[in-house]
């Protein structure tokens, strides 16, 4: 399984609170979650700040999976890439869209919707499973407490996902579609909501190996040709 991450990197650079939770930035400990899993090539770790953001051409061919964190930037992601990302999950390319990657280009033009959401900061979730015989959800407890998160609220507005995995409960009271799948094209598309720049939610060991599930889940059987490609009958 040859995985690629794209960790935006803007808040690594403005926030130093960022770095205090998360020393080697959201890509780092990402990269740890992917290098945990057997039998899997991280190919590498683009940033907005890299050429084409790292999402080459040559680089998303290879990729089974693109795991993608992002946040402030999002506006700032050249519409190219966010199009060239587009076509290849269309294609087939799993991707695992974590947290404020809600917001990107590439997930709202897929989704078809503003993918607005309310949210507030410190807040306590419980992470509660609605489909314990899905894939994603294999090996999870049927419901983990994460003590600090941002609270997603409904109404998020995202279409009707295929299935909703996780339910996020906040001591608020609000509620949220916490984990949700979608299929796009050939491309099988997670969303999980959990994972605030600064709060340690990615250190969790029940949110990891729900990433782990989701890269095997999103994982390409086959990926459709090029438009190119495709000849005449
Ligand atoms: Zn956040």
């Amino acid at each position: 399984m040859n995985i690629t991450i794209f960790n935006e990197g803007r808040d690594e650079r403005r926030k130093p609170e960022v770095l205090e939770v998360y020393p080697n930035g959201i890509g780092g400990v990402l990269r740890d979650i992917v290098l945990e899993m057997e039998e899997t090539n991280l190919l590498t770790i683009g940033c907005l700040y890299d050429e084409e953001c790292g999402l080459t051409e040559d680089i998303l061919e290879k990729t089974d999976v693109l795991i993608y964190w992002s946040h402030g930037g999002n506006h700032e992601f050249p519409d190219e890439i966010a199009k060239r990302v587009q076509n290849h999950v269309l294609r087939g390319m799993g991707f695992i869209v974590l947290h404020s990657a809600i917001g990107c280009k590439a997930f709202t033009s897929l989704m078809g919707t503003t993918c607005t959401f309310r949210y507030h900061h410190d807040d306590k979730e419980h992470v509660i499973c609605c489909n314990p015989t899905h894939p994603i959800a294999q090996g999870v407890d049927d419901r983990f407490v994460l003590e600090v998160e941002e609270t997603y609220g409904e109404f998020m507005d995202i279409p009707k996902p295929d299935d909703i995995i996780f339910i996020g409960w906040f001591s608020s009271g609000e509620v949220c579609r916490s984990g949700c799948t979608f299929t796009r094209g050939n491309g099988k598309i997670f969303f999980f909501q959990p994972g605030h720049e600064t709060n340690p939610s990615f250190y969790h060991p029940q949110v990891r190996k729900i990433i782990q599930n989701a890269c095997h889940w999103a994982t390409p059987t086959r990926k459709l040709p090029k438009v190119s490609e495709y000849v005449a009958l």
